[in-house]
């Protein structure tokens, strides 16, 4: 089934300690929707200023991304600069420019409207509930936001959280957002707001599941060269979400298959700037990292009697 995605399009200047870029392509859906394009058609509603090469959107067009919902605005392109240190999993933002992406209001074209699976990226709540005001009666709504809407715009995300079915944050949003420092008690404040699936991301250190009252943790995948992690978020939400609209169906086994296909494509976009890696992605490589995944948490039933001693 077709994935609806809203969210930025966007230049990013980068620096981590491997490297660094200057207004490389990014953005949110742009993230998004080319992880999710290994999985399922997608349907991107998005803007971009007059600034933004149409080459830039030679990638998404050759995954088969539906771009007729991209807006073109007189204006410039959104921007973003940040910077990583060593500990890769914190983005310290240096600049943020809205440009278009201030005056945005998202149209969805009329045939975009009877999407099955909506992803909201990260935007302001408002608008993530004008794009579900638009859409018919998705199956499955997952959606991301950030510290600066949970500070910003707290009643607005909650009334949007009452129509969210999935959110996927990481866990400094997740403590912010319930105003609870432990994890397993700041879920269980989301959970009763709305989302029945919470998936906490926590980086380098895999990521969790609360379905419905019942937890999961996925490893992050140990990779050697991690040169750049943003997008790594978007791309977990992409391989996820991705993978239950291709599935269609979200009961726990399935949500824990995609949360794992959700930490194969982050693996994969970290180890290059912007969106490189995926560019050169194969699915025989998807899969193969998929069944590293499943040796790298298997483990075997405790023999009868392994705790007594002698
Ligand atoms: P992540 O997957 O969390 O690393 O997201 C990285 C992407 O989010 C970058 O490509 C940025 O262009 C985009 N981004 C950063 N700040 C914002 C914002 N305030 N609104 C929308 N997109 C943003």
């Amino acid at each position: 089934m077709s994935i609806l995605v809203v969210g930025s399009m966007a230049f990013d200047s980068v620096k981590t300690p491997f490297g660094e870029v200057t207004e490389a392509l990014g953005g949110s859906a742009n993230y998004f929707s080319a992880a999710a394009s290994f999985f399922t058609p997608v349907r991107l509603v998005a803007v971009v200023g007059r600034d933004f090469p149409e080459s830039h959107l030679d990638f998404l067009r050759s995954r088969g991304v539906d771009l007729r919902g991209l807006e073109r605005a007189p204006g410039k392109t959104f921007r973003w600069a940040g910077e990583y240190g060593y500990a890769l999993n914190e983005a310290k933002t240096l600049d943020t420019q809205l440009n278009v992406f201030a005056d945005f209001a998202p149209k969805i074209p009329e045939d975009y409207r009877d999407s099955e699976v909506v992803f909201l990226a990260n935007i302001d709540p408002d608008l993530q509930r004008e794009v579900l005001r638009q859409v018919r009666k998705p199956a499955l709504v997952a959606a991301d936001t950030m510290n600066y809407w949970i500070t910003g715009k707290p009643e607005a995300l909650k009334r949007t959280l009452a129509a969210v079915d999935m959110l996927i944050i990481n866990d400094a949003e997740t403590r912010q957002l319930a105003g609870e420092p432990n994890l397993v008690q700041a879920a269980r404040i989301i959970r009763a707001w709305g989302p029945k699936v919470l998936v906490i991301k926590r980086g380098e250190y895999g990521a969790l599941l609360y379905n419905d009252g019942e937890w999961f943790a996925a490893p992050a995948f140990p990779i050697e060269v991690v040169r750049d992690p943003t997008g790594a978020g978007d791309c977990f939400a992409g391989g996820c979400v991705g993978y239950l609209a291709r599935a269609m169906r979200f009961d726990d086994i399935t949500v824990r298959k995609a949360m794992i296909l959700g930490s194969v494509m982050a693996s994969f976009n970290v180890e290059a700037f912007s969106l490189d890696r995926l560019r050169t992605l194969t699915t025989a490589e998807i899969e193969a990292r998929f069944r590293a995944f499943r040796r790298l948490c298997h483990f075997e039933e405790l023999e009868p009697r392994a705790t007594e001693v002698g």
